[in-house]
């Protein structure tokens, strides 16, 4: 049954795409919107589907999975952007489209393993570095990235590097910045050695910003989508 999308969605997305246009470094290539769906309902989810919004981006496995099987009727693209855990990785593996977490030599290989064994390889993965201190999770040191890109473009070709994903500190915002902080231009430049080159940075707070440090992914959740339900405890 199609599903009609809630009148608030549409402006919404619109105005969103509008933004990251006008803001984007290069307005002939904007970064494309993943939309953030952790906390949001399946109905949620497939009224944005029926905007044009391809791919959904989820934080916790057990929440993605349920959301695919509910919504498997339709060819959504699931991107993984939660702490990835070792245990995980096989059924991510076989319903994502994407893992953008990945920061361990020993989760790529098991990631490997497991999209060969499921005849999807390669597979497409950024790599994430953790540049906010406060942040106790998982993501690689900025200048160790580089060489896990290599080690996985030379050893693991069931993989493929699309680039670099980081989540900053909620103290860079749109509405406390006036222009790109150097640590945006720093993930920009870092990017940029990295596998195809891409940068998943931004979300609701700092899309401005990212766009226009030359991100090519933002991920989009309240803004787009509105207030979500709390997280499933850990
Ligand atoms: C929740 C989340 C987002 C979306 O956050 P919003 O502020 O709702 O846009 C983006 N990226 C990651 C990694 C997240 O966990």
């Amino acid at each position: 049954m199609p599903s009609k999308a809630p009148q608030d969605l549409a402006p919404r997305y619109n105005e969103l795409r509008g933004i990251i246009k006008e803001c984007a470094r290069d307005p002939a290539a904007p970064p494309e919107i993943l939309a953030v769906s952790k906390g949001q309902s399946a109905d949620r989810i497939r009224a944005l589907y029926s905007l044009g919004q391809r791919r959904f981006g989820e934080n916790y496995a057990q929440e993605l999975l349920a959301k695919a099987a509910q919504l498997s009727d339709l060819p959504i693209e699931w991107v993984y952007i939660g702490h990835l855990q070792s245990n995980k990785i096989r059924k991510l593996a076989a319903v994502t489209d994407e893992i953008q977490t990945l920061a361990r030599w020993s989760d790529a290989t098991a990631l490997a393993r497991a999209v060969s064994a499921l005849n999807r390889a390669p597979f497409k993965v950024f790599l994430e570095v953790k540049v906010d201190p406060t942040d106790s999770k998982a993501g690689l040191d900025m200048s160790e990235a580089f060489e896990l890109s290599e080690r996985i473009k030379a050893e693991l070709p069931e993989l493929r590097v699309r680039g670099l994903m980081a989540i900053p500190s909620s103290e860079y915002q749109d509405a406390a910045m006036q222009e790109v902080p150097p640590l945006y231009r720093e993930l920009r430049a870092l990017a940029d050695r990295i596998g195809e080159g891409q940068l998943s940075l931004g979300m609701s707070g700092d899309l401005r910003l990212a766009a226009a440090a030359g991100s090519t992914v933002v991920r989009l959740g309240q803004a787009l989508l509105g207030p979500r339900s709390a997280p499933p405890s850990a």
